[in-house]
């Protein structure tokens, strides 16, 4: 039968391994990531972003943020070198397919993106938006930016559901 101090040892030395892990569960906590504004390069209005994954030294292959975008507010036109997958959580939006009308989306809408596509996404003229948008990396790379969107090709009635 083990000693009291050796099973102590050996429970310590499991605690050490666990701690040591990469297999540890990480929770990042409401408020220990920094909002940032989305960048005037690549919005047009006031957009925020807030990240959510991957923390620093992580491995994931995709990267996580909710975006909020004031009513007008939009990406420029871009493309994700794997794809996008964008959440719908709050509000009004809009999203659109270079070539396709513009189409509204709303909370609980899913919107996938696939890779190379090129498209835009945002609010509604006088509504805000906020979606997660998912996006996976290519050599830690999730998205190239193109011209801005006009208000000529963001204004015009959408395709509703
Ligand atoms: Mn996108």
């Amino acid at each position: 039968m083990k000693s009291l101090a050796m099973t102590a040892i050996s429970l310590s030395m499991a605690a050490s391994a666990f701690a040591q892990s990469d297999k540890s569960l990480q929770i990042s906590r409401n408020g220990s990531q920094a909002s940032a504004k989305g960048p005037v390069e690549y919005f047009t209005g006031t957009v925020r972003v807030d990240p959510l994954f991957p923390r620093p030294n992580g491995t994931t292959h995709a990267t996580g943020s909710y975006v909020t975008f004031e009513p007008g507010a939009r990406t420029a036109w871009h493309t994700h070198p794997v794809g996008q997958t964008l959440v719908v959580t709050a509000g009004v939006g809009r999203v659109q397919r270079w070539g396709d009308p513009v189409q509204e989306i709303r909370p609980g809408d899913v919107v996938w993106i696939p890779a190379g596509q090129k498209h835009w996404h945002g609010a509604a003229p006088t509504t805000a938006m906020t979606h997660m948008a998912i996006t996976e990396l290519l050599d830690g790379k999730a998205v190239d930016w193109l011209e801005k969107v006009s208000d000529a090709q963001y204004l015009p009635e959408p395709v509703r559901p």
